[in-house]
């Protein structure tokens, strides 16, 4: 019941053996923040921004975004908000702005490459977070990183953003953790590389199955090969917290993969520190934290790498949930 709902919000996120798993949300708008306010989160994991700068007719001015993110930030009192820089292309376009015909736009002119090809686009969005992050516990996220060149790109332009505010003599924070998405194969490989030189990392399961399987996430034709628990897979997330681990960098997870149940035991069995999902799914995946333990989890995780297939390791995992439910 809706009761029973509230109290489990304000219930603190640990498994029967102790062990805590932040819940986060996922947010596209600060009209979703009642929302994520009630499902009790702790705070928002990924704010995609992308929708700011879609349905109107030019691109949002700095203090536009300074207005959005502050509140944001204001009305999370304290609690963590990560604001992902804009991931326009592949599915999302502009009205505004003509995007060149692409033969594949999941792979092409997309994200952060969006980005640091139009720096000045992006110092506009970083020094609007950078302001906001004076009225409140922001971090900031990169998406779709491949490559350390592009994090020290990025952070360049970060680097530039604050100079400036500094010589405007405008409040903002002049310390704000940088993060990165891990949602590109070639990030996997080099995570350990990749650890060195950010915060945190936030894995997008969405592009990440996408890619490590080579299937649009998109076409319905090959759905049935869109595989979350493919090994594959499996054997990327424990490679991407390895290397976080490596670092004591944080690693979180925000993909679609975070709000199904099914998955509770990866994340406690590889050791995940947060999960950002959205606010609907917050409650469900708080019951199914709450009687998962992470001593087993961490068993059956051994035994989920000795299966071969998707399928086996998708039914392992239904018939784990079964039996603690
Ligand atoms: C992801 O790819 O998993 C992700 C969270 O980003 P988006 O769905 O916005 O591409
Ligand atoms: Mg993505």
């Amino acid at each position: 019941s809706r009761e029973q709902l509230r109290t489990l919000a304000q219930v603190s996120p640990v498994t029967p053996d102790g062990v805590t798993l932040e819940l986060a949300a996922n947010i596209s708008s600060t009209k979703e923040l009642d929302m994520v306010l009630d499902s009790g989160a702790r705070g928002v994991g990924l704010f995609r921004t992308e929708f700011l700068y879609m349905d109107r007719s030019r691109f949002p001015t700095e203090e536009e975004q300074f207005e959005v993110y502050r509140e944001a930030a204001e009305r999370l009192q304290g609690q963590p908000l990560i604001i992902r820089t804009l991931d326009i292309g592949g599915d999302k376009q502009l009205d505004y702005y003509e995007m060149p015909e692409e033969d594949n736009p999941f792979l092409g002119y997309r994200a952060i490459r969006f980005s640091l090809n139009f720096k000045d686009l992006f110092k506009v969005q970083l020094r609007a977070i950078l302001r906001a992050a004076a009225f409140g516990n922001v971090k900031i996220m990169y998406p779709l990183i491949a490559s350390v060149e592009e994090v020290r790109e990025a952070n360049e332009v970060l680097e530039e953003a604050k100079r400036e505010l500094a010589a405007e003599q405008l409040p903002y924070s002049a310390d704000v953790p940088c993060g990165i998405m891990i949602e590109v194969p070639a990030a996997v490989a080099i995570a350990e590389l990749l650890a060195q030189e950010v915060a945190f990392f936030s894995i997008g399961t969405n592009d990440l199955v996408q890619f490590a399987l080579a299937v649009d996430r998109m076409n319905e034709q090959i759905s049935h090969l869109y595989e979350p628990f493919h090994p594959a897979v499996l054997r990327m997330l424990r490679s991407v917290v390895e290397a976080a681990k490596g670092q004591g960098i944080q690693v979180n997870v925000c993909g679609e993969l975070a709000g199904d149940v099914r998955a509770m035991p990866l994340w406690l069995g590889l050791g995940i520190h947060e999960l950002s999902l959205s606010a609907q799914a917050i409650l469900p995946i708080k019951e199914a934290l709450l009687r998962t333990s992470a001593q087993e989890s961490r068993s059956l995780i051994k035994e989920l790498f000795l299966l071969r297939t998707g399928k086996e390791i998708r039914e392992r995992l239904e018939r784990f949930h079964a039996e603690s439910a």
